[in-house]
């Protein structure tokens, strides 16, 4: 199927893009384009017009500091897979990106769209979740910061105005002495996930989230909890949905695991045992 109608604008500077996005209610910012060009072609998504970001290369940096990682707009998969200061300050954002998609696709989409996108079967969200990190959002009344916890709605639907644009986002670096890990069960690899966890422990906490699992990426608190009962504690707090992929009652068997394979993953990083 082809796209319905659309005007298309290139901008050239953010000003310019926010300018576009104001002036026309029924807008979509296009940055990778790996999820928003099939829903065109399927005619899930119809705008009236395409504000296309990638004319703005100031967007596509990524900086790495003690405090955290800022990953601009345009940073693709790949180069943020790829950058050893990410991989330094927060291991868990190459840990989950190593799962999004195949390379292509990679090279293509971007973290930042990813993440506002708000798929729930996405590894990015959970990342942001579990981590605490958030969203700058810029329009033409200015910027603000959306933490993670603000951000995600529902099934494909963030808390950004239709006007807005994700400018970039920011993850805290892991704190000296915290451990991190991520695992998913896909058909295939690359493929989205029936079931995926991320977990960080730093001292008493211990937090895991989940995709694939709600219609939103899900965090759990488990701190405390004996390791082999991890999964079941976390069932408490989830209600696994069936559909044609996998059953719940199948979703509800791999958080078992998952749980538990994570944090004991993000134990042993940390240099602890957790507890008995
Ligand atoms: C075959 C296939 C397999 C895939 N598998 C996975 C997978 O396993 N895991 C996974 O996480 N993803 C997967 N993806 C999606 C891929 O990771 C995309 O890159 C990502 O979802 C969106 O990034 P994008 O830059 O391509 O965004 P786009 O497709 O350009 O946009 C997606 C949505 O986000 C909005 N948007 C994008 N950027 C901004 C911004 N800066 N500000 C405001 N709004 C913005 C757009 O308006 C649109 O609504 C897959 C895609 C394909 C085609």
């Amino acid at each position: 199927m082809k796209p319905a109608p659309f005007a298309y604008r290139r901008p050239g500077s953010l000003e310019e893009a926010l300018e576009a996005l104001a002036g026309e209610a029924n807008a979509k910012v296009l940055a990778g384009g790996q999820s928003l060009v099939p829903l065109l072609s399927m005619r899930l998504a119809a705008p009236a017009l395409l504000v296309d970001i990638n004319g703005l290369p100031d967007l596509a940096a990524i900086a790495a500091d003690a405090t955290g990682v800022r990953i601009g707009a345009l940073a693709r998969h790949a180069d943020v897979l790829a950058s050893p200061d990410v991989r330094r300050v927060q291991p868990l954002v190459p840990l989950a990106l190593a799962h999004v998609a195949h390379a292509t696709i990679r090279n293509r989409g971007t973290t930042v769209g990813s993440i506002v996108h708000a798929d729930a079967a996405a590894e990015m969200p959970v990342v942001l979740r579990v981590l605490g990190g958030s969203v700058e959002a810029a329009s033409v009344r200015g910027r603000r910061t959306i933490p993670a916890e603000e951000l995600f709605l529902g099934p494909l639907e963030s808390s950004l105005a239709h006007d807005e644009v994700a400018v970039s986002a920011h993850v805290p670096a892991l704190p000296v002495g915290a451990g991190v890990a991520f695992d998913e069960i896909a058909r295939r690899h690359g493929d989205y996930a029936l079931v995926g966890a991320a977990a960080l422990v730093d001292g008493d906490t211990v937090r895991v989230g989940y995709l694939s699992v709600n219609d939103v990426p899900t965090v759990v608190d488990l701190g405390g909890v004996p390791l082999e009962d991890v999964g079941e504690a976390a069932l408490a707090h989830l209600e696994p949905v069936g559909d044609i992929h996998a059953t719940a009652a199948y979703r509800a068997q791999l958080v078992r695991v998952l749980t538990e394979r994570v944090v004991r993953a993000a134990y042993a990083m940390a240099g602890q045992e957790g507890p008995a």
